[in-house]
């Protein structure tokens, strides 16, 4: 162009410009096949597991204003401390934050919408939590939650429900090797006078705490006992427990509990030093856990918070739950050999000459899927007609038990072949008005 107009400037010429790669979120993981097929079928086993005890769904948002979480988890707790994504929403300035965990939320919830006007409630919640936590094996700034709210019951009863749920969601599951520690954290003035003696305790031993202890005695000396740093264990180790503390209300209701766990066989350890990294709860506590996860074993854990809902504005009501997280369930199947592969897709796959063989394809396709046949229709990366061969190597890599071959013969002739993919290899010519017999009969067959 440039010499056939004068003057014309030359054309610029542009060094090809290298687009950056975007990436996601550190700490916060996409989920993708195969994987997400492991992940499907366990939701279907918590879901059928809530189901089993009468439990219903909740629902709340991803965001919460922070006072839900200040209030609800405790401000002197590794998550609120440390572990929150908050932010000021910038079109309004309210002070918002990404839920780290579901009780707070669930509770807010029914104060908000009055959900214990006529009686108690079975809830359970599944979905995505998020904590600024150093990102390593089990532990992430995206997880998944799977948790269950019993919202104004008072009885031990409950507490050992929502643990036989659990044994019953690892015995579902085929997992084995998690072991059970229940502790109670009594009631408030019992806490009160356990205290006491943890300040003694700690004060008289002050140089072996670390910096989070030392600030944790004013505000909550219980925190201490939930320590990770393993050099003040054995300090951990020999504190007040306050188990001893416990008065005969407190003690009858976590006897209650042990005598209900061991008349349905399951097993497990009182542990003194159990205490749960949040604020809220009393009475009875517990963690599911394993040893072959590494740092990060505690799968599940929960209790009971009577005080948190009276706390979150409410009136009172006594309540108890646990959370699971997710990915530590996954990996832990995955390590004791419980995850099968995903090997179908579909149960026909159809072939067709494109054309005008695509009308009969699609619409015999949506036949077929009217019924309850999975069905994939092919269809080629670039728009063009796929090779006859190539459709059938898609085809048996679908997993489908059937190829279903619409070609222009069968075009003219209203009709269908039917191969078997999986067994004898044979195909067939049939009638398009057989269509639906003739591939519910294959099916069945096969499945004989
Ligand atoms: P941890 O002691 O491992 O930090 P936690 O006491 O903070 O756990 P909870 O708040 O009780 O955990 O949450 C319940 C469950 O959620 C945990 O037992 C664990 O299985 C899972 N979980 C907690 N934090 C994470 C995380 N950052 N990544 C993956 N799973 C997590
Ligand atoms: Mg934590």
């Amino acid at each position: 162009m440039s010499d056939l107009i004068p003057n014309a400037p030359e054309p610029i010429k542009k060094a090809p410009v290298k687009i950056s790669k975007l990436v996601g979120v550190k700490g916060m993981n996409d989920l993708l096949p195969p994987d997400s097929y492991i992940w499907e079928k366990l939701e279907r086993s918590l879901i059928g597991l809530a189901k089993t005890y009468g439990y219903q769904n909740i629902r709340t948002p991803i965001l919460e204003h922070t006072g839900v979480f200040l209030r609800g988890i405790g401000e002197v707790t590794d998550i609120v401390e440390k572990e929150m994504y908050s932010f000021e929403d910038r079109l309004n300035g309210e002070q918002l934050t990404l839920r780290p965990e579901g009780t707070a939320a669930v509770v807010r919830a029914c104060v908000e919408n009055n959900l214990l006007y006529d009686g108690p409630r079975r809830l359970y919640y599944i979905g995505p939590m998020f904590r600024h936590e150093r990102p390593q094996r089990g532990r992430y700034r995206q997880f998944h939650q799977f948790g269950i709210e019993a919202l104004g019951f008072a009885g031990p009863e409950i507490d050992a429900e929502i643990i036989l749920m659990c044994q019953r969601l690892w015995d579902d599951l085929g997992i084995s090797g998690l072991r059970l520690e229940i502790n109670s954290l009594g009631n408030e003035s019992e806490r009160l006078a356990h205290r006491q003696a943890l300040v003694t305790y700690f004060e008289s031993n002050i140089s072996l705490l670390d910096e989070d202890s030392v600030r944790r005695l004013k505000l909550n000396p219980l925190r201490i006992l939930d320590t990770k740093n393993p050099s003040m264990q054995e300090l951990v180790e020999l504190a007040p427990q306050l188990i001893n503390f416990l008065g005969e209300e407190s003690l009858a209701h976590f006897e209650q509990l042990q005598q209900i766990l061991k008349a349905n066989n399951i097993v497990f350890k009182i542990n003194p030093r159990l205490v749960r990294g949040l604020d809220y709860y009393n009475l009875t506590v517990f963690e599911w856990i394993t040893d072959q996860l590494g740092a990060q074993g505690t799968v599940a854990g929960g209790g009971r918070y009577d005080p948190l809902i009276e706390r979150m504005g409410g009136k009172p009501a006594p309540a108890c739950g646990w959370a699971m997280g997710i990915e530590r369930i996954v990996e832990l199947m995955k390590e004791q050999g419980l995850t099968d592969e995903q090997t179908t897709q579909c149960d026909v796959y159809v072939v067709h000459s494109g054309g005008k063989t695509i009308i009969p394809a699609m619409v015999g396709a949506e036949v077929l899927r009217s019924a309850g046949v999975d069905v994939m229709v092919h269809a080629s990366p670039d728009g063009k007609v796929s090779s006859f061969k190539s459709q059938m190597k898609k085809a048996d890599a679908s997993g489908a038990l059937f190829a279903l071959i619409i070609g222009e013969n069968e075009l003219e002739a209203n009709s269908f072949l039917l191969k078997d993919l999986r067994r004898s290899g044979n195909q067939s010519s049939y009638p398009m008005e057989e269509l639906l017999d003739q591939v519910i009969d294959a099916i069945v067959s096969e499945n004989d």
